[in-house]
């Protein structure tokens, strides 16, 4: 057995970052100023898109999304219940209503058909502006919110099509997905507004900070004011050697911009993004190989037309097969010194989204599936050949 705890999803910070974060430091300028321009730059290159506004979190960068494309009380936006609850607080938060749709169950990620199929049972078409209106809510269906689940993108082309059929925007929680490709395509370029996170156990680690991507200027505008108060656009040089900058309070905004402390680590990080991608691809094909005659059920194989951000390495236990619940296999895994993760509890069955929105167990019998039977394993660059190994062996053990 393994003497020291193995933290699950524990992130690699290395000297780059320790340095650039203590010149930041020596410098004076903590807050939003000339490192996050940088990490900003960079990441709007890495994606390919014309702008990238760093804010505080991926939470605030959906929030944002939605405030910019106008969502608020009396709408309601379409997301997967297979996420973290962040996800469909972020709708919540400007007043409307998620309505979840199940997932596939071998991708995990939202079912295409299944939204085209809600469409088509809950809601019709209101004549004046094309677009869906709920047949028992009133509310008006305004977006799709794709999850790209653990690193897997969603079906893009199915969703843009249902999107431009029905007149709806796309805001995609990329929170697990920032190296991924849909045929070939950047995950980032594809939908109107695209969410990134940095949160410490996410593929690019700033602590906590999150990246909004998206070529359309008005809503990166809005994204950039509404971020930092409602203040008009540069406000952050407000205290800068230019002198006093004079700013006009055009919108009650919020407070989610990024520190130049996080954007320190950020721009260090991104740039060995494709070295640690290819660690965790070595992790990931060496589970994929280990664990294979194991009765458990390992990530669904993908081919060429995706590149799977490989943020989560999740397995399915089934009681039948293993003997054993996954409860109980996270149990006996944190005693032999294994930390795991549960990536996710499907929202609703979450008591707020059961009470305020009538959700009830049986609603979503693919997410639930998969909610009592999943778990993710320690995976991150960070992992040496020994974890890697120390994790086969356990569950080896465990399981046969
Ligand atoms: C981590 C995560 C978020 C939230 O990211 P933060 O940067 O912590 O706000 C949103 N959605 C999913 C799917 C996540 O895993």
């Amino acid at each position: 057995m393994r003497k020291k705890f193995l933290v699950f999803g524990a992130p690699l910070i290395e000297d780059k970052e320790i340095k650039e974060v203590v010149k930041t430091l020596r410098s004076g300028w903590l807050s939003t100023g000339p490192k996050v321009h940088k990490f900003e730059t960079m990441f709007k290159e890495y994606i390919g898109t014309k702008f990238a506004h760093a804010l505080n979190s991926c939470t605030a960068g959906l929030h944002l999304s939605m405030v910019a494309i106008g969502v608020g009380a009396g709408d309601e936006v379409i997301t997967t219940p297979m996420t973290f609850c962040a996800t469909a607080n972020s709708i919540i938060h400007t007043g409307a209503k998620p309505v979840f749709v199940d997932i596939d169950v071998r991708s995990m990620n939202i079912s295409a058909e299944k939204i085209k199929e809600c469409i088509e049972r809950k809601y019709y078409i209101d004549e004046k502006s094309g677009t869906p209106i709920n047949k028992e809510t009133h509310k008006h269906l305004r977006a799709i919110m794709p999850v790209h689940f653990a690193g897997r993108p969603a079906d893009m082309d199915e969703i843009v099509r249902i999107a431009r059929k029905y007149n709806l925007y796309i805001i995609e929680d990329a929170a697990h997905c920032i190296e991924g490709f849909y045929k070939g395509k950047k995950i980032g370029t594809i939908g109107d507004l695209t969410c990134f996170s940095f949160y410490a156990t996410k593929n690019l680690v700033t602590g906590e900070g999150g990246m909004v991507t998206t070529d359309n200027k008005t809503f990166a505008d809005r994204i950039e004011t509404y971020g930092l108060h409602g203040m008009s656009r540069g406000a952050w040089h407000r205290y800068s050697d230019k002198g006093y900058v004079k700013y006009r309070v055009i919108y009650p905004g919020f407070k989610y911009n990024m520190m130049d402390i996080q954007a320190s680590l950020g721009i260090h990080q991104l740039k060995k993004l494709s070295q640690y991608s290819k660690k965790r691809e070595k992790i990931w094909n060496r589970y994929n190989e280990a664990l294979k005659d194991l009765p458990i059920t390992t990530p669904a194989p993908f081919g060429k037309e995706i590149v799977h951000a490989r943020h989560l390495y999740t397995i399915l236990i089934d009681k039948d097969d293993a003997g054993i619940t996954r409860d109980e296999l996270q149990q006996k895994l944190y005693r032999l010194n294994i930390g795991t993760g549960v990536h996710f509890s499907s929202l609703h069955l979450e008591p707020y989204y059961q009470h305020n929105f009538g959700y009830r167990k049986g609603d979503f019998p693919n997410a639930e599936y998969v909610s009592e039977r999943t778990l993710s394993l320690p995976f991150s660059a960070k992992l040496s050949d020994t974890d890697v190994g120390d994790v086969i062996e356990a569950l080896s053990t465990i399981l046969k």
